[in-house]
């Protein structure tokens, strides 16, 4: 495709709108590309204000690769509890230790290095590479995926192969010249998350609406159909003697190293104490918690100090709502 729009004039624009109304956000405070490398992969699948407090924490316990590097898995998977998505967390803990390890500590700035670490895909190793080296990089979240689907009228599926590679290249086209990436990365995703925004876009107010031809904008981007959400049910046993509660740690790649409830057959004839439900990918996860015995795989936790293990969200929320439920009793 052939992109006809005067690219200076549009980065000029964008520029000038960004440096009025751009967002403040804690990671855009540092161009050290280890704590940009945080941020983007702690950005992945959570919105921006879940994700400040947890970098501000993150910044403050581990500030330098080398301080992650020498933790213990418990004490990042503890850091991040409540992110969600824990194989995150173990990635970025071998992504510093490969960093201390072959590259001295230094995190480096080629593609190839960057996507031969834990936890770094094209979109992680280009937003390290504009944020924090100012080099040019097709960095396309979802966000900067609608804006430009929309400045060019693009139909195809974003998610789509040929989508990304229409994405890539006119997210590459429009750096081209003197801009720098970082801020033009920055401005064009800031003008998706506060005036492109999903649904109806406020075009009123958008500092590109001259180069812009996309004719219905809430109808765009296009997506592929998604894959039908599968409901499955699973059963915990909540062992609770003494002032104790039974754990156990998880060794299945979802939660590896996490505490959580043993799985149990359901035992037949009885009510749960506790139901709820979660998401995870396209599943809906029904969890139903029954009153059992120590699991043999389970350990022993003080019930009052419970909140400072590592665990996932649903398990600490069922342990919890089991818990009110039993003082109200
Ligand atoms: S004019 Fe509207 S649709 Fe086009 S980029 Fe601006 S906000 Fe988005």
């Amino acid at each position: 495709m052939v992109f006809t729009v005067d690219i200076p004039e549009l980065q000029c624009n964008l520029a000038n709108w960004f440096r009025r109304e751009g967002r403040s956000l804690p990671w855009r405070d540092t161009v050290s590309p280890y704590l940009v490398a945080v941020s983007e992969i702690m950005l992945q699948q959570t919105r921006v204000p879940a994700v400040i407090p947890y970098f501000l924490r993150w910044a403050e316990k581990f500030p330098s690769v080398q301080d992650l590097a020498e933790a213990s898995e418990e004490e990042v998977l503890a850091l991040w509890q409540g992110l969600g998505y824990y194989s995150r967390a173990r990635n970025l803990h071998r992504f510093a230790r490969e960093v201390c390890r072959r590259f001295g500590g230094q995190v480096p700035s080629g593609e190839g290095d960057l996507l031969a670490l834990p936890g770094v895909g094209d979109y992680t190793a280009a937003a390290v590479r504009a944020f924090a080296f100012d080099l040019p990089a097709p960095v396309i979240d979802g966000n900067i995926a609608r804006v430009l689907a929309r400045l060019f009228d693009c139909h195809l599926p974003v998610d789509s192969a040929a989508g990304k590679k229409f994405l890539s290249d006119a997210a590459m086209k429009l750096q081209e010249g003197e801009i720098s990436s970082r801020l033009w990365n920055s401005a064009l995703m800031d003008l998706g998350a506060t005036v492109c925004i999903p649904g109806e876009p406020a075009c009123g107010r958008c500092p590109v609406r001259e180069f812009c031809k996309a004719k219905h904008p809430s109808t765009l981007p296009k997506k592929k159909a998604k894959a039908e959400i599968t409901r499955i049910s699973e059963a915990r046993g909540l062992c609770f003697l003494n002032g104790k509660i039974w754990l156990e740690k998880s060794a299945g790649p979802r939660w590896k190293g996490l505490w959580i409830l043993p799985e149990i057959e359901e035992p037949p004839g009885c009510e749960p104490v506790v139901c709820l439900e979660y998401p995870i990918t396209r599943y809906k996860v029904t969890m139903r918690v029954f009153d059992s015995l120590p699991a043999p795989s389970s350990e022993a936790h003080d019930a009052e100090a419970f909140q400072n293990l590592p665990m996932p969200s649903p398990h600490r929320r069922a342990i919890a709502l089991w818990m009110s439920s039993a003082t109200k009793k």
